[in-house]
């Protein structure tokens, strides 16, 4: 194999770098990737690398929720159908599981991770004052905080709590049940809504 060699060595380990800065992927995995995309054809790694291209070049954030979107605002804030509660949710993949429940009708705000004192990110890393910003003018009848049922979801919740009450804002945590310590983007869509349905005040 012309893997080896000194003119392969250096875009083949540029590769394997990329990889292993992906989530959950260790060097062994990495190395596995990268062998396997030089295994593959050209085509399928011109798709993967478009495919990836694509996804920084049309998808932004909405600038009322801060999901994902490929149109400002997105889909779920620009629909009168939707009642005027906001449920919280840290990242855009947890607005797909609870879209999936099909048991909430109101509008999201991702904050794109949460309080972690131990990691270093506080609440000026998270979009809380856009969040606060919100609720001032849009006057929801109602704050769902679903963030992780994990150390840095339940922080999260607490502090929103406290910033909430004090504008007159029904802050609820959807209710047990939910796998705890972990990620609710992993919850099945049964538990999810059951969860939801049986929120309560925070
Ligand atoms: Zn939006």
């Amino acid at each position: 194999m012309a893997v080896g060699s000194a003119a392969t060595a250096l875009p083949v380990a540029r590769l394997i770098d990329e990889f292993a800065k992906l989530p959950g992927v260790g060097p062994k995995t990495a190395s596995r990737l990268a062998y396997h995309v030089l295994r593959g054809s050209g085509d399928d790694a011109r798709a993967l690398a478009e495919a990836i291209l694509e996804v920084k070049e049309k998808i932004r954030l909405c600038s009322v929720c801060f999901n994902t979107t490929e149109t400002d605002p997105c889909q779920i804030c620009s629909d009168p159908g939707r009642d005027s509660a906001i449920c919280v949710v840290e990242e855009p993949l947890d607005v797909v599981a609870l879209e999936r429940t099909g048991q909430f009708k109101g509008r999201y705000h991702v904050l794109h991770g949460a309080v972690s004192p131990v990691e270093g990110i506080g609440p000026d890393k998270l979009r809380i004052q856009e969040l606060l910003a919100r609720v001032r003018t849009e006057q929801p009848d109602e704050v769902i905080v679903a963030t992780n049922l994990d150390l840095p979801g339940e922080a999260t919740a607490t502090y929103l709590h406290r910033l909430l009450v004090p504008l007159g804002i029904n802050v609820t945590r959807p209710a047990s049940g939910l796998p705890v310590g972990g990620d609710l983007e992993y919850a099945d869509e049964v538990t999810l809504g059951r969860a939801l349905a049986g929120r309560r005040a925070l």
